[in-house]
């Protein structure tokens, strides 16, 4: 169902009347954790005064050490809530157990399934249950066409308002966290109807690379760039090294508002 083939024209992924996959590009900005309040309104603001309309922010945290900062939980949802309704954004949270989705979508406009949970087979069908759009990442070591499969999880249950997010995948190499496989993105164009973004965050894992791989994605045919923002990078709880202050973020978009959407 997700395939061309099945559907020659672009689904257009609609969250809250901004249109993912229309032509203009759509970004996805805001902190890797929600960790208080005030911290996620000062991002909001920020996003907001750059003209973005989608603010991410997660509540559980799939961390690679149980030592780690887990996240808030159902506080950090309603946190994303109470500050996109103050702000008119549109909120995008992570959601990683099946049980937490009915309760999520009182909450969040898109539902958030990350790398590590590509293949949860129980949570993509639970997400392809609600009317809510989903936001498909990536799994690290997954190939497109498991990526493709797993999406396939989600409309084949009835829900066929989803985005693909190439997040990096795993290889040898060490100087960045992860290898951007740029060419997946018009793989995916190609091969299925769906929006495509490329979130430069988790993929480089180094600030100085932000911008080089968002101009890089938005050349090859991106429909948008998921990256993080943090007011104080230094202290934040989670993705410390790679995540943007606000004066790096003003930069960064007005660089890549530069750029013109490829037409597909
Ligand atoms: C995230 O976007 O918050 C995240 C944990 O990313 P990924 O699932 O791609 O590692
Ligand atoms: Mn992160």
């Amino acid at each position: 169902l997700v395939s061309r083939k099945n559907k020659a024209e672009d689904t257009v992924v609609n969250i809250k009347g901004e249109k993912v996959g229309a032509g203009e590009l759509t970004h996805v900005f805001g902190p890797c954790s929600v960790e208080s309040y005030e911290q996620v309104k000062e991002v909001a603001q920020a996003v907001k005064k750059q003209g973005g309309k989608l603010l991410r922010g997660g509540a559980y945290k799939p961390r690679t050490s149980p030592y780690d900062f887990q996240g808030l939980g159902e506080e950090g949802l309603q946190i994303l809530k109470r500050v996109a309704d103050e702000e008119g954004l549109a909120v995008i949270s992570e959601i990683v157990n099946p049980a937490d989705i009915e309760k999520a979508v009182d909450y969040i406009d898109v539902i958030q399934i990350g790398a590590r949970n590509m293949q949860n087979f129980e949570l993509l069908k639970a997400a392809g249950a609600v009317k809510k759009p989903v936001l498909l990442k990536r799994g690290m070591s997954a190939t497109i066409s498991e990526f493709i499969n797993a999406a396939e999880y989600i409309i084949s249950r009835g829900n066929d308002q989803i985005i693909l997010c190439e997040r990096g995948i795993r290889t040898y190499e060490k100087a960045t966290r992860n290898t951007l496989d740029i060419s997946a993105v018009p793989i995916l164009k190609q091969e299925t109807h769906l929006p495509v973004l490329v979130d430069v965050t988790h993929s480089t894992g180094r600030r100085d690379l932000l911008l080089p791989t968002a101009r890089a994605a938005i050349a090859i045919g991106a429909d948008g760039i998921m990256a993080e923002v943090h007011p104080d990078p230094a202290v934040a709880l989670s993705d410390s090294a790679q995540q943007m202050d606000i004066p790096t973020f003003e930069s960064f978009i007005s660089e890549i508002n530069k750029q013109q959407p490829v037409k597909s």
